[in-house]
């Protein structure tokens, strides 16, 4: 189902919603059409095209940031779509302390691998086998993150996304 970014005020990005949803916050005057996406709607007295990024008109305070939610999709893009250890594409997600010897899955303990590092890593820890992580693996920081983890980003969205902290994988 096509959706739609919704921005705040500021143009800060807030999350995704239906493009019919989306469409509603703009006839009800809560928010205003900032890229048009493909969908037309037809209706009797016409046609109007749905909306893929809106902005709302109010701005909307945010009391409490969620976590960013730890997705296959959102670690590729944080650690730029490549192995962590050789720089080969990335395909697997590993875990730095083996989730065999303790090791949790959370931000702070993943890493995209290739398959090929991921298996001979194996459940050995970087000490044990003598390679190193050139970052330390941390949880992303920005709002654009939130929405990368909620599915396929349309491409109309990125230029609203990349200041706000998604550099990668936005494609
Ligand atoms: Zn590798």
């Amino acid at each position: 189902m096509p959706q739609t970014l919704v921005l705040n005020a500021t143009y800060e990005p807030l999350g995704v919603v239906s493009e019919r949803r989306a469409l509603i916050l703009v006839l009800n005057q809560r928010a205003t059409t900032i890229e048009e996406s493909d969908t037309v709607l037809h209706y009797s007295g016409g046609a109007i095209t749905l909306p893929a990024v809106i902005k709302l008109v109010k701005f909307v305070r945010i009391p409490y940031r969620h976590a960013v939610p730890l997705s296959r999709r959102a670690l590729f893009a944080r650690d730029g779509g490549r192995c962590v250890y050789c720089a080969a594409p990335a395909t697997s997600i590993d875990h730095v302390i083996p989730r065999s010897r303790g090791g949790s899955h959370n931000w702070e303990n993943v890493v995209s691998a290739c398959h090929k590092c991921n298996h001979q890593k194996a459940d050995r820890t970087l000490k044990e086998i003598g390679w190193k992580l050139k970052t330390l693996p941390r949880e992303p920081a920005g709002a654009a993150w939130r929405i990368l983890g909620t599915g396929k980003p349309d491409t109309r969205w990125i230029s609203y996304l990349r200041p706000f902290g998604a550099e990668h994988g936005v494609a």
